[in-house]
């Protein structure tokens, strides 16, 4: 039994299990008929059971997909969640993992993130996430290895024929998306010299404010102006929010960030007396308990746990960063009970997926099928919809992650209505085929 390929295993070590017995493919896929969890082979057992009885972050994903790099020997995995509202969609995230069950953990939980944000968002597409395992000894920063890796990814969500389609994530560049590009069709996020959408973080800031003024609106019947606004994190979303919410008057701005060349820019850019940069280092999250009006995750996820929620000085959280909450039940209890509005990160940061998800449909400056997101009318707009997700939780005492997983697992059922649930049918038709056997 130990010599078969187990979840604690090294990332590293697990692919050199996978060769050793002469697999470089492999599928876990969910039976909906016998509800059972199915895998290529008998011998993924372990990680077949694991996936199964992964209670936390597994719920039904339609296809779980594996393999080697052929020259590069790294661990990719696609996650499917849900393709009811169209093919898996989601970001590419290059990062390093101790095991191979953190890796299949972390694909899951982003996947099915996937989906609620879609459907959230009013999207037709489903969820799904892609994933390199970056190998401690990698030449990560080389460019022809770079190349070489993405494109074998390219290659990788060829194979699976459009059931996983491809984005930007953690780790992953906009030179390793056109690496990806030059391999498959099957991807967004590309650059606007190929007629892709480019950087999205403008519009993701854009979002995370709406869903701000939605939410003082909502409880306090007011808006950002004269607000103290404090953030972790002045990267691309960082930076573009405090140019949105100094158009929007606020009082002031403290933002924080772990790089010194990163708050030289930025301080560079703004130089009003509203705005402080404070340079800190890294894990230290002090910023956190800065007293403000509205506090912004704009990061790493996993900050607000029981460690740091009793120390909040804020009546409300709204940021970019995903899965802010360490365990979202938990945590988003503990805000609940301390009288601390959340809005949900997937409800506030949908427009990084928005922004790219429909570049096949061409582009157009100030496109209305973006833009309209913004507006506050729009009933699957960031506006409405967050306002919609506070009313649902204050009516049924749930937390407001409660209501808005509780809202986006009921439209992540809803098939597209062209193409149907058709992800899952390309997935029975990869499993026909024996996808795994190259
Ligand atoms: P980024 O990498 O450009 O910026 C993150 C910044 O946070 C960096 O400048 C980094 O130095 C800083 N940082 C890291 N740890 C810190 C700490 N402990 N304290 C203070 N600063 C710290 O990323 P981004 O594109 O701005 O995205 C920010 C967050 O929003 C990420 O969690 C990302 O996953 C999420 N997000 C981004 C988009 C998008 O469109 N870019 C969309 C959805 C979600």
């Amino acid at each position: 039994m130990s010599d078969l390929p187990q979840p604690e295993l090294t990332p590293g070590s697990f692919v050199d299990l996978l060769k050793s017995i002469g697999v470089e493919r492999a599928w876990f896929v969910y039976d909906a008929e016998t509800g059972e969890l199915r895998a290529s082979d008998s011998r993924l057992e372990p990680i077949r059971s694991l996936i199964a009885s992964d209670t936390r972050d597994f719920s039904s994903h339609e296809g779980v997909f594996l393999a080697v790099g052929p020259t590069t020997g790294a661990l990719f995995g696609a996650f499917v969640h849900k393709t009811c509202r169209g093919q898996g969609q989601g970001g590419l995230r290059y990062w390093r993992y101790p095991t191979v069950e953190s890796f299949l953990r972390d694909g899951l939980r982003l996947a099915k993130g996937m989906t609620r944000k879609s459907a959230l968002a009013g999207i037709w597409w489903g969820g799904g996430k892609g994933i390199i395992a970056r190998s401690p000894d990698a030449a990560a920063d080389d460019s022809e290895y770079r190349s070489r890796l993405y494109q074998e990814y390219g290659d990788f969500v060829t194979s699976l024929r459009g059931a996983y389609i491809c984005a930007e994530d953690a780790g992953t560049r906009a030179t390793d998306m056109m690496s990806v590009f030059e391999h498959t069709r099957y991807t967004t996020c590309v650059s606007a010299d190929v007629g892709g959408s480019g950087n999205p973080s403008p519009m993701t800031a854009r979002g995370v404010v709406v869903a701000m003024e939605a939410a003082r609106h909502f409880k306090w019947g007011d808006t950002l102006s004269g607000k103290r606004i404090v953030m972790q994190g002045i990267g691309n979303v960082g930076s573009a929010m405090i140019r949105e919410l100094l158009q929007r008057d606020v009082g002031s701005i403290l933002a924080t960030d772990i790089s010194p060349e990163r708050c030289d820019q930025v301080r560079a850019e703004f130089t009003s007396d509203r705005v402080e940069i404070r340079c800190v280092d890294r894990g230290d999250n002090s910023v956190l308990y800065e007293p403000c009006d509205v506090l912004a995750p704009n990061a790493l996820g996993g900050v607000l746990g029981p460690e740091s929620i009793p120390h909040l000085q804020t009546p409300m959280v709204c940021g970019a960063a995903n899965n802010q909450l360490l365990n979202s039940a938990r945590d988003g209890r503990a805000l609940a009970e301390r009288g601390i509005l959340y809005v949900p990160d997937f409800v506030a940061n949908r427009m990084g997926i928005v922004n790219c998800a429909n570049e096949q449909y061409g582009w157009m400056p100030d496109d209305p099928a973006i833009m309209r997101h913004f507006n506050r009318h729009w009933e699957e707009g960031v506006y409405v919809v967050t306002q919609t997700v506070l009313r649902l939780a204050r009516d049924s005492g749930e937390t407001t992650t409660g209501a808005a997983i509780r809202l986006a697992d009921e439209r992540a059922r809803l098939e597209h209505p062209v193409w149907g649930h058709r992800g899952q049918a390309i997935i029975n038709g990869l499993v026909r085929d024996q996808w795994h056997l190259g």
